[in-house]
């Protein structure tokens, strides 16, 4: 049989090449963003309450009620949006499906979507396995700041859906109020989309907030925002998260969402529901990794590794322009082969492969993890 594949340009991830390359060479695995911590005892304990209260079959199609009016009263608290759990939050397999059903439910062949680059991997198949076309806006190093009226140049009659993504995985940087102005004054009277990825709402460091879109209600009538309960419950195996949009966005995305994976695992939505009902869980995050990111910029001091300050994520990223000049994808092997700590090269976000001569660090690890590849990298 003759198979003509969809996505012909698609390989394998870049964080399962480099997570199985660090454990082939036994290299301190600071490339795939997850915790080398456990989650919390409690939480493990909410989930087998709930399995042997025999919450085992199928949860609703948008998600357990409970962890859904959680979901609506922390919207409330934290952005000041009021959203009824019924119509406008469904309860996704992690960021990704969420993500993928959204770009799913609006895009239609030769619709155009707005990428900026560096980009998280998974929205650009999802627009061309739906015959969309990504457009893509790309941003330099060491800023990584969106000119809005450059982005506004790409836009087009076909364009449909702008994807942006704060705190931005793989730069560490935040949306400010000014880029929320900027990106309604072009969606407003246009008949575009905005959908953002807020996988990482919990991690924005240095007393900074987290500008959620659920924050402006003019860009809600036409927004949709996605979280990862992995991120934020430490947790990242158990790919859980949710959907927050209007009613009739919702609509939409739900006609997608049933029909992809119906609903997620029962127990575990239970125990994030009760979990989330002390908001410490959550609001405790960005000091707990602003930590993190302290000790590894402090454990890489005295390398010639130039940090570019991360405001958000778990990551950080380095400029090792002063150590070599070959392509970061090459540099990020070696430093896994030969320095003994797996990192990302940045350019495998950029679809044109620009390479900025920066890698990227995850540093949800523990302090030990932490001092020990500074310690490596202080050695380059
Ligand atoms: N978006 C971003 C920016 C991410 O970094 C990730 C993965 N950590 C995801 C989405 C996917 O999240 P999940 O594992 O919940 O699918
Ligand atoms: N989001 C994680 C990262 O950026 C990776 C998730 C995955 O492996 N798909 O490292």
């Amino acid at each position: 049989m003759l198979l003509s594949s969809k996505l012909p340009g698609v390989g394998t991830t870049i964080f399962t090449v480099m997570s199985a390359l660090a454990n082939e060479h036994g290299a301190i695995n600071l490339s795939q963003g997850f915790p080398n911590f456990d989650c919390s005892d409690r939480l493990k304990a909410l989930v087998e309450k709930y399995m042997r209260l025999s919450y085992n079959q199928y949860a609703p199609m948008p998600g357990v009620p409970a962890l859904r009016n959680r979901i609506a009263e922390k919207v409330k608290n934290l952005y000041g949006l009021n959203i009824d759990p019924e119509t406008e939050v469904t309860i996704t397999a992690g960021a990704t499906q969420g993500l993928y059903c959204a770009i799913s439910a609006f895009i239609r062949p030769d619709d155009e979507v707005i990428l900026i680059e560096p980009a998280y991997d998974c929205y650009r198949p999802a627009i061309e396995v739906n015959g969309g076309i990504p457009v893509t806006y790309e941003l330099s190093a060491p800023d990584y700041r969106v000119e809005w009226r450059l982005l506004e140049r790409l836009i087009t009659w076909k364009t449909r859906m702008i994807i942006v993504n704060t705190p931005h995985n793989p730069t560490g940087k935040i949306f400010k109020k000014s880029d929320w102005e900027e990106l309604r004054r072009i969606a407003e009277d246009r008949d575009i989309l905005v959908l953002c990825d807020e996988a990482y709402e919990h991690l924005v460091f240095d007393g900074k907030e987290h500008l959620s879109l659920l924050r402006y209600p003019k860009i809600y009538e036409r927004g949709l925002s996605v979280f990862s309960f992995g991120k934020t419950l430490h947790a990242t195996g158990w790919k859980l998260g949710c959907v927050v949009g209007p009613p009739d966005l919702t609509r939409e995305f739900r006609k997608v969402h049933q029909f992809n994976v119906f609903a997620v695992n029962t127990p575990m939505q239970h125990a994030a529901a009760a979990f989330f009902e002390d908001p410490n869980e959550y609001l405790g995050l960005n000091e707990f990794f602003q930590k993190k990111r302290d000790f590894l910029l402090s454990a890489m001091e005295g390398s010639r590794f130039r940090p570019i300050k991360s405001e958000g994520t778990y990551f950080q990223l380095f400029d090792y322009s002063a150590i070599s000049d070959e392509p970061d994808t090459e540099f990020a092997k070696r430093m896994t082969t030969e320095f003994g700590v797996a990192a990302i090269p940045v350019s495998v976000f950029n679809s044109s492969h620009h390479d900025d001569k920066v890698i990227r660090l995850c540093f949800a690890k523990t302090e030990e993890t932490l001092a020990r590849a500074g310690e490596l990298l202080r050695k380059i």
